[in-house]
């Protein structure tokens, strides 16, 4: 079987570090189309004298360029004429996208892009209702607490959703009067090499760069680099341990969205169909590929038996195949080492003395694409392996709990703490359940549901900060307090006496 590919994209990949920057200096990263394994690009990485040119260029523009100063009103124009940019090209992005990350290109364009477009539009907003503060506790002095940008921005992107999670940092960075220095993950640079460069003919010069290439090279060369004044990082918990500890030796601010292992807890007292049906969309979207997927599925012992065998019959009729067809449920994974990765997990689950309910095998009828069946595994407890790492696939793995006690002790013991699930229709079960969640997000009788105002982060391993509208006011933005004497106030008059 062969697929098209979505796009002819460029022969190559470079970083975009301001107009006169040297670019590349490093090895040659190829690019795959994840339905063919057809190499399609090769990025050329940006080594650290290519990473100190984009930082100084940013550190330039903050500096000197207008960026930081604007009016509200001006920036907020900005902010729409890069809204407008994708709108305006949400095929060729969402195209670009799919070639890389193997995303199915009708959600591409349906979600992830409009979500891109609009991140501009809600940080836009956002910012022409900002408030500072004042204080006039005492007769003589008026003391107001008002908002800076902090600086130059690194931000740092995984590869799972690249669009739709960078221009969330890039919306919010500019948005607050930062300038920027984007690194995308080096598997999936297409979309967002794109991405820039449109927004580019938008923006002022320099306000916002990009780089290329490995994270131990580009991106540790970008951490470290001590113009750089916060840093933004979306990904793995072990990279976002050695990011924290890079920003330590320069002092600077991070906010950390990381992994999760999120429990989707199934009551009995559900509307049992739209369970199943959140938890099928809840593991399987974005193929099995998301940080809040609800990847351990706790269900009421009383109707365990009933409700894995109804998810796996519905698992078994998912359409995987080529993401350029509108009929596809779930295209290929991102990568061969990944996919190996997703499906060890099976084996594990049978060591570990559990049982693989449906799939755990590669679609081999499906060419050289990265394809696996849609997965699900009963595990014998919560510390079987597929119960405690995230396997970042279209993979579940079921428990059964007794009560809401039980639920809660299951849906805790784990590192992480992004989201939670919560399939019930009787108040206090839900009450109780989600007071003793321990994950930054509870999502009652709903899948996936985000709401920009509200901050979104995690718990424990899955995060340190939070993003949404008044978090990333507070993360992008130093507070000045200002003091200023309403009339003349009485000083010492230090060596005043003769
Ligand atoms: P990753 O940690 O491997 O890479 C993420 C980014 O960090 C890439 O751009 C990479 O090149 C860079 N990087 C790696 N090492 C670095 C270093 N030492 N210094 C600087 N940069 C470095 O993650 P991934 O595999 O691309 O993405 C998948 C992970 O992201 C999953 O764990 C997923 O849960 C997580 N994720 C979290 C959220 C969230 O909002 N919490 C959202 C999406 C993905």
């Amino acid at each position: 079987m062969t697929f098209n590919l979505p796009i002819i994209p460029p022969r190559q990949v470079t970083g975009l570090a301001g107009q006169g920057a040297s670019r590349g200096g490093g090895i040659e990263i190829p690019i795959y189309y994840p339905a063919t394994g057809q190499q399609i690009s090769t990025l050329i990485e940006d080594g650290s004298a290519a990473v100190a040119q984009a930082v100084a260029i940013a550190r330039d523009a903050f500096d000197k360029g207008p960026w930081p100063h604007l009016s509200v009103e001006k920036r907020m124009e900005v902010l729409e004429a890069c809204r407008t940019k994708i709108l305006e090209n949400v095929d060729e992005l969402a195209r670009l996208e799919c070639a890389a990350t193997g995303l199915v290109l009708k959600e591409l364009k349906a979600r992830h892009m409009v979500r891109a477009a609009y991140n501009f539009r809600f940080f836009a907003e956002y910012i022409s209702q900002s408030k500072g503060e004042a204080y006039t506790q005492t007769d003589n002095y008026i003391t107001t607490v008002t908002r800076r940008p902090v600086g130059v921005a690194a931000l740092i992107a995984p590869w799972n959703a690249p669009v739709a999670l960078a221009t969330m940092k890039i919306a919010a960075a500019l948005a607050f009067g930062n300038t920027c220095v984007l690194k995308p993950s080096e598997q999936t640079p297409l979309s967002l090499a794109r991405l820039v460069a449109l927004l580019n003919d938008v923006l002022p010069e320099g306000v916002l760069n990009l780089v290329n290439g490995r994270g131990p090279v580009t991106g540790a060369a970008l951490v470290a680099n001590p113009d750089v004044d916060l840093i933004s990082f979306t990904g793995g918990t072990e990279t976002g341990r050695a990011i924290m500890s890079a920003a330590g030796q320069n002092l600077v601010p991070t906010t950390m969205e990381l992994g999760g292992k999120s429990a989707n807890i199934i009551f009995a007292s559900a509307d049992i169909e739209r369970a199943l049906d959140g938890a099928l969309q809840g593991i399987f979207s974005n193929n099995g590929q998301q940080c809040l997927a609800g990847s351990r599925i706790l269900v009421e012992r009383s109707m365990f038996d009933e409700f894995t065998a109804r998810f796996a019959e519905r698992a078994k009729r998912i359409k995987v195949g080529d993401p350029l067809d509108d009929a596809t449920e779930v295209g290929p994974l991102a990568s061969a080492p990944h996919m190996n990765r997703v499906l060890s997990f099976a084996n594990m689950a049978r060591e570990d003395g559990g049982s693989v309910l449906t799939g755990g095998t590669r679609r081999d009828d499906l060419g050289g694409g990265y394809f696996i069946e849609p997965t699900a595994v009963l595990a014998t407890s919560n510390a079987d392996r597929c119960a405690q790492e995230e396997i970042f696939g279209p993979f579940a793995t079921f428990l059964p709990f007794d009560d809401i006690e039980d639920a809660v002790s299951i849906a805790n013991d784990t590192q992480f703490g992004l989201v939670s699930y919560i399939w019930s229709y009787h108040l206090p079960t839900v009450m109780q359940t989600q007071t003793h969640l321990r994950s930054g997000v509870v999502w009652v009788n709903t899948p996936m549901m985000r709401e920009l105002r509200a901050p979104f982060g995690g718990f424990k391993s899955s995060g340190v900060g939070r993003e949404g509208g008044a978090s990333c006011e507070r993360f992008y933005t130093e507070e000045v307090t200002t003091s200023t004497p309403i009339k003349p106030v009485q000083l010492r008059r230090f060596g005043a006496e003769t």
